[in-house]
């Protein structure tokens, strides 16, 4: 079985071109359906806003944060992640980290969630 998580950053594998969606490690280009992706980018970015699911409070529905002016969101459908902008959720992640860069460069305690999460600013 194949790892589900990011040895370096601990984010679910997400690859784009070969290498973490996040932190830039290499990778393997395989990656599922990336089920802990909320929950992950909630613990990472305090500054991003969570639904829960109404029954099972553990469960994130939805996702969003605003970077650049930009708004992303993700949200959990049937089983399936549900993405805007729409992109490949390694594409989605490598989207918002661009944004996120952007925000960084003018907001020290962003710089320092983002580093403190291992994940390479753009
Ligand atoms: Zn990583």
């Amino acid at each position: 079985m194949s790892r589900l998580t990011c040895e370096v950053c601990a984010a679910p594998v997400l690859p784009l071109h070969g290498a973490c969606a996040f932190c830039r490690s290499p990778l393997p280009a395989t990656g599922g359906e990336p089920d802990g992706l909320l929950n992950y980018l909630m613990e990472k970015l305090p500054r991003g806003e969570a639904r829960r699911a109404a029954l099972n409070p553990q469960r994130l529905k939805r996702f969003r944060v605003v970077a650049a002016s930009q708004m992303f969101e993700a949200r959990l459908r049937q089983g399936g992640l549900e993405l805007s902008p729409q992109l490949t959720p390694a594409d989605w992640v490598d989207h918002l980290l661009q944004a996120l860069s952007e925000d960084a460069a003018r907001d020290a305690s962003l710089r320092t969630a983002l580093s403190k999460a291992g994940w390479a600013l753009r």
